[in-house]
């Protein structure tokens, strides 16, 4: 699928079956729901930009309305996936998640929401919903990050995904990306030329633009030896995957680093340009407001013992 930006988790063991989580989510279920269905037939065979019915373990699409979710549509699952899809608990759950951690003035973008199993490989994604239109986007979460949500474990991995998949519209939307350039002087992304200002092109400028040729010429498998000898430009090893997976690496870092850096490596010098914007020291603020992000380690997401799990990939899934 293009213009998906993923998070790729590689499944070694199955998952266990889904258990009771309410002690949790009763923090969050205090936000009234919206039960309305469109009841609109079942898009089955359409070939659209998104993606074919059930493909991918995609359970269940819905509006955004505010706080709120109105089911456009589930898809065609087997039967395997049913009891996933039926559970509209926990899908509202997730979204209140989303809207507790993420303030609802820097949701106005987030139009769709969907819900769906990555079997371990995907734990998020998000993706223009037209094609050139950086305005509106799809935020996709997996129901297995939230499977056993009462765990703290769990918590942390589905508190790290919404930050780090926000940071993606927060850096490709329409103020940050051009996505109708003719002729592009600074980052080129798949969505279109970054602006000059933009953040994605001030990453680029820190920390990639004397590196990028040799990172165009890599070999698949050589990421983790351009990782290696990068090392002190990046907050994680998969911050190296490409400058979009970098910088919202960055922004889950500033996010949890309870203070600025002191250092100037490189790395350090990505996150000190977020404290240079007044309106992302101004989110941080607010996306810190939450205790589940508080709770939430910087960089924890590397050690988090469900690696053992899943595996945050390399891949990137375009
Ligand atoms: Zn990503």
């Amino acid at each position: 699928m293009k213009n998906k930006l993923l998070i790729l988790l590689v499944l070694a063991i199955s998952f266990s079956a889904c258990q009771d989580n309410e002690e949790y989510w009763d923090e969050f279920d205090d936000l009234s729901q919206n039960d309305e269905e469109y009841n609109e037939p079942e898009e089955e065979g359409n070939n659209s930009d998104h993606n074919h019915d059930g493909a991918e373990g995609q359970l269940t699409l819905y509006q955004i309305l505010g706080a709120d979710l109105s089911k456009i549509k589930d898809f065609n699952v087997g039967s395997d996936l049913l009891a996933f899809q039926q559970d509209y608990q926990k899908h509202f759950d997730m979204w209140n998640f989303v809207t507790r951690l993420i303030p609802e003035n820097q949701r106005s973008r987030l139009v769709e929401f969907e819900v769906f199993h990555g079997g371990g490989n995907l734990l998020g994604y998000v993706e223009p919903i037209n094609e050139g239109d950086l305005s509106q986007w799809k935020f996709a979460l997996a129901i297995d990050a939230a499977e056993k949500i009462e765990e703290i474990d769990f918590q942390n991995l589905f508190t790290y995904v919404t930050i780090h998949e926000f940071g993606h519209v927060l850096t490709l939307n329409e103020n940050q990306i051009n996505a109708d350039a003719n002729s592009c002087n600074g980052f080129e992304t798949q969505e279109g030329c970054a602006r000059s200002d933009s953040y994605l092109n001030q990453l680029f400028k820190i920390g990639w633009a004397d590196i990028y040729n040799e990172f165009e010429d890599l070999e698949e498998d050589e990421g983790e030896d351009f990782y290696e000898k990068y090392k002190d430009r990046f907050v994680s090893d998969y911050a190296a995957t490409n400058p979009g997976e970098d910088i919202a690496e960055v922004f889950a870092f500033f996010i949890t680093e309870p203070n600025r850096p002191n250092g100037n490596t490189i790395a350090d010098q990505k996150m000190k340009m977020m404290y240079e914007q007044d309106e992302l020291v101004e989110l941080r603020e607010q996306i810190r407001q939450s205790e589940s992000v508080l709770r939430l380690q910087p960089g924890s997401w590397l050690t988090n013992p469900l690696r053992k799990q899943f595996r945050i990939g390399r891949q990137h899934k375009h």
